[in-house]
């Protein structure tokens, strides 16, 4: 379409709700067609991506194609190789009464149009990955690009209309304002990834029209390390887990619960873990990201002074980098505690062991992820029963996401409902209940 001004959200959801109800993407050939697309999309575009990521972020190259570009691309492979499975009709066993003659099954319906709202921390994942299920249910996406991330909008509202069906797909850039007014149009689903704040507002608006909502929500992720674990080979993946994106990934973690002898031998491990990952000078390393923002810069550099620096601790406004940093000794009231961090400062809190670890956890916002470094089965099928989490890892940090056969979502305040694979089948379809009685 060729506008000389944006097209309003009315607009947008009206023509795509028209194209919805032609029918044209129903058929699966439209939606496997559309995901095939969407990978040209990435792979004939990889450079340019990658360059709005490092330009919003600071992300290297390696990274943006591991955690952006290829995340999705493995996440197109995965459903275009079973998406004819996922959508077949599940037959349901018949009660006695109805006759043996009739038939029950279900069916996956597309919901219509659905809203993608994204943030700023993985801006090409986590506005695609939604669209990749929404595209593969059968419905019409509008998806909303975070403005914190201002390169990566720009070229996902260029090249995702040049790759993608502009009648049932739409790019909507903008701010606080133009989400308000997407948020007032009808949709059949919105699908919002971003912080507990905005959920509610999103929640809000989405209930004026009885639409359903996922929201991927974040918060405080802990880590919980025993006794008796190899600390080198624990403080290694707790430091790739928790600087990755300069830790600014919602399933990061975000602090670690250790008992204090543990704790005195994991601080020089985690110093040696950040020298060996990043080098003597982080600020130096090409794998090291920036802070996104001013005003996330400053919370964070407000939040250095919660504990005794093990490693890091440093800062440079002018080119918004933060040291990876250790703190110890970390009170469970200090500002550090009370927010999520959402950047590359990692506080150690002491607790007696697994008892005072597991009342702590529950003591606090159900998380997006909990992490346990454990030799101990009992102890980690402890955390498994007596803990809620969006998701649970055990011995590595982030990985469950890059499973795509596993839901990724949260509960509680770090959100509800899921996606990833056939879960995004769920999320974005209806499940029509069917019953056939014949008449003769
Ligand atoms: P953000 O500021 O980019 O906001 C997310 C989206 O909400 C943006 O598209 C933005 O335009 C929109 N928005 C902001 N204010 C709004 C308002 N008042 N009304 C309507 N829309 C509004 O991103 P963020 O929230 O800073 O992202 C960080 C948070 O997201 C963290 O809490 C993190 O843990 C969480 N997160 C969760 C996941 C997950 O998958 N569960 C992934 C990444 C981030």
């Amino acid at each position: 379409m060729n506008h000389s001004a944006p097209e309003q959200p009315a607009a947008v959801v009206a023509r795509l709700r028209a194209a919805f109800r032609t029918g044209r993407t129903q058929p699966v050939e439209w939606r496997t067609a559309q995901l095939r697309r969407l990978r040209e999309m990435l792979t004939d575009n990889g450079p340019e991506l990658a360059a709005a990521l490092h330009a919003d972020l600071g992300k290297s190259a390696a990274e943006a194609h591991r955690t952006e570009i290829g995340f999705t691309v493995r996440e197109i492979d995965h459903t275009l190789g079973h998406l004819t499975e996922w959508l077949r009709p599940d037959p349901a066993p018949v009660p006695e009464h109805l006759g043996a003659d009739a038939r029950a099954w279900t069916q996956y319906d597309p919901l219509g149009v659905v809203l993608v709202i994204a943030p700023w921390n993985y801006p090409a994942q986590l506005l695609l990955a939604p669209l990749v299920g929404a595209l593969a249910a059968g419905n019409a996406v509008v998806v909303k690009p975070s403005e914190l991330a201002p390169a990566t909008s720009a070229a996902l509202a260029r090249l995702l209309p040049a790759y993608l069906d502009t009648n049932a797909v739409a790019v909507v850039e903008g701010g606080i304002p133009e989400t308000t007014a997407l948020l007032a149009e009808r949709f059949d689903h919105i699908f919002y990834t971003g912080n507990g704040t905005v959920g509610r507002i999103v929640m809000r608006a989405a209930a004026e029209h009885l639409t359903p909502v996922t929201l991927e929500l974040g918060g405080k992720s802990p880590a919980f390390v025993d006794r008796d674990t190899d600390l080198d080979v624990v403080a290694d993946r707790l430091v790739r887990g928790k600087f990755l994106n300069a830790g600014q990934t919602c399933v990061a973690p975000d602090y670690v619960l250790t008992d204090p002898e543990t704790a005195a031998a994991l601080e020089p491990a985690l110093a040696r873990a950040v020298e060996a990952v990043y080098g003597p000078d982080p600020a130096a390393s090409p794998a090291y990201s920036r802070i996104v923002n001013e005003r996330h810069f400053d919370r964070l550099v407000g939040l250095l002074d919660s504990g005794r620096v093990v490693v890091g601790g440093g800062s440079d406004r002018a080119t918004k980098y933060i040291a990876p940093t250790v703190l110890a000794d970390v009170d469970p009231e200090a500002p550090v505690m009370r927010e999520e961090i959402f950047g590359p400062l990692l506080p150690i809190v002491t607790v007696a062991g697994p008892d005072e670890a597991i009342a702590f956890v529950n003591d606090r916002d159900k998380p997006l992820a909990l992490y346990v470094f454990s030799e101990s089965g009992e102890t980690r099928a402890r955390f498994a029963a007596e803990t809620s989490s969006g998701g649970l890892g055990y011995g590595l940090p982030l990985a469950h996401l890059t499973v795509s056969d596993l839901p990724f979502g949260g509960v509680g305040e770090s959100g509800m409902g899921s996606y990833h694979g056939r879960y995004s089948i769920e999320t974005f379809s209806h499940r029509k209940a069917l019953l056939d009685k014949p008449l003769s």
